[in-house]
């Protein structure tokens, strides 16, 4: 614990340390400044519960960093790890990541001393239940106060229960289902969020790519994903959506580094063949012609066009970045790359996307969940017929004027209205492709080098206007 502890105040003094960096470029005051490094708020809890007849006490945290937006939002993570510095952290980097994609939120993060693998569904629903009351007894959550979602150890079962919770404490209150994201579909959910991050993080590559500035002299050629090498470490949500849309759009999967190993075909590896094979045989070793790595970090050391590090934080480090051969190491995990490895990458010429930009998918798609939540509505419910009938009668303008028909399945694709699922990629694509533009025009604008500096930097703008605007109370 104590080791974790010391991880906890590390991962948070380089948070600080990004903060200060980029806080350099504004022109903000100071104390606005320090007002927007600080967590604003940190609830500690103990609580009884009983587990198989004995009571035991829980410890469980919710910080809130910012609330210049409201509400806030971040992750719930069960684990015996939970410390409250590297919990601080992860609220920081929230309150950053929610303004780099403009999604109006401030940063939160809550956690669980439980381990959810050792742990029965029945114990893990009364701990779920009873943290989600301890945190509505303080007005803590709520879909105007604080937004809980998913994080390590906690996922889809876990937000419905306290959903219901939340339902059942606040009886009658319309909004209440918007009270934390990451439900099932059945429950309040969104179509398209289980993708969203890996669907963002394919959408912030392709932007990069298209930058021709940005990667003169890298010998990427074509602009566009065709024919790009690509590494990803980690099968898992991120890692498998990432590399499945990027090889959708022509890029080549040359390796994927897994816990119990990796593989490697310089030809090119079938995303969802290979995600298949690790299901079934529980491991991606000995995946039809490929060779097996059976170290497989040596993977991330591969000579390939971009690197997915999508596992685990600091995983590119001091000891290993000067053997990174990457053109592009693109974060899809949190904090993949230590602060000290990415100076050596910078200084090597290898382009970082960095996490706060590239990973905010899953995020911004939770602030489309809110939405439907806040409205009570499914996307596309309203619209989608109209749209169609309104296509319908175009094409049939079209075909009447010009004497040719269409195809049965032309005519359907052109017809098509948007249902939730295609409206909630298309506001995801949008958000990203902004997003990335932000951070250039700034990166030209103040002289800065690097995307990390530049998406802290954007970040903190928008937040000293939102604070400059409130002024302060009293
Ligand atoms: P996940 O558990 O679905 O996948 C992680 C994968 O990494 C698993 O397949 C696991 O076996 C693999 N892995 C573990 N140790 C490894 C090792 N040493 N080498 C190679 N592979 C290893 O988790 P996820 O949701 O995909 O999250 C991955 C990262 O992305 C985390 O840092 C998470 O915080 C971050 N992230 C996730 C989301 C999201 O929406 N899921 C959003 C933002 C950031």
């Amino acid at each position: 614990m104590a080791d974790n502890h010391n991880e906890g105040s590390r991962f948070l003094q380089s948070v600080h340390q990004y903060f200060d960096n980029a806080a350099r470029y504004s022109g903000l005051s100071s104390g606005i400044l320090a007002q927007i490094k600080v967590c604003n708020s940190v609830y500690k809890v103990s609580f009884p519960v009983e587990i198989d007849g004995k009571i035991e006490v829980i410890e469980g945290i919710r910080v809130q960093h910012s609330h210049h937006k409201l509400p806030s939002k971040g992750g719930i993570r069960f684990s015996m790890q939970v410390d409250e510095d590297e919990v601080k952290a992860l609220a920081t980097l929230m309150t950053f990541k929610c303004a780099v994609v403009d999604v109006p939120f401030g940063g939160a993060k809550g956690g669980v001393k439980i381990n959810p693998r050792t742990s029965s569904v029945k114990t893990l629903e009364k701990v779920t239940r009873r943290y989600a009351a301890e945190l509505i007894k303080k007005n803590l959550i709520g879909p105007g106060m604080d937004v809980p979602a998913p994080d390590y150890g906690t996922g889809s079962r876990e937000m419905a229960w306290i959903a219901d919770t939340y339902q059942a404490l606040k009886y009658g209150e319309t909004n209440a289902l918007g009270c934390v994201t990451g439900k099932p579909v059945g429950q309040g959910g969104i179509r398209g969020r289980a993708e969203a991050t890996g669907l963002g993080v394919y959408f912030g590559i392709r932007e990069a790519l298209a930058d021709s500035e940005l990667l003169k002299g890298k010998n990427l050629s074509g602009n566009t994903m065709q024919g790009k090498r690509i590494i990803v470490q980690g099968l898992g949500n991120v890692g498998y959506n990432a590399a499945y849309f990027c090889q959708q759009d022509g890029a080549v999967i040359i390796g994927i580094a897994e816990r119990e190993g990796g593989i490697y075909n310089a030809d090119g590896i079938d995303v969802e063949d290979a995600f298949k094979h690790r299901s079934e045989t529980g491991s991606i070793l000995n995946y039809k012609n490929c060779r097996n790595i059976e170290n497989s970090a040596e993977l991330l050391e591969t000579e390939c066009d971009i690197l997915i590090p999508a596992a685990l934080e600091n995983q590119i480090n001091q000891e290993n970045a000067g053997r990174i051969k990457a053109k592009i190491v693109a974060e899809g995990a949190n904090g993949p790359v230590t602060k000290g490895a990415e100076e050596i990458l910078l200084a090597n010429g290898i382009v970082v996307i960095p996490d706060l930009y590239l990973n905010a998918g899953g995020v911004t798609v939770s602030y489309f969940e809110w939405l439907k939540n806040l409205s009570n509505v499914r996307f596309g419910r309203m619209g989608k017929r109209a749209e169609e009938a309104s296509y319908r009668r175009l094409v049939n303008a079209i075909e009447s004027s010009s004497g040719k028909s269409l195809s049965a399945q032309e005519k359907a694709m052109l017809t098509q209205g948007a249902d939730e699922v295609s409206l909630v990629r298309s506001g995801l694509e949008d958000t990203m492709i902004n997003a990335y533009h932000e951070i250039r025009e700034i990166m030209h604008q103040k002289g800065i080098s690097d995307m990390r500096t530049a998406a802290f930097l954007t970040a903190i703008e928008k937040i000293g206007v939102s604070y400059e605007a409130l002024g302060i109370f009293p």
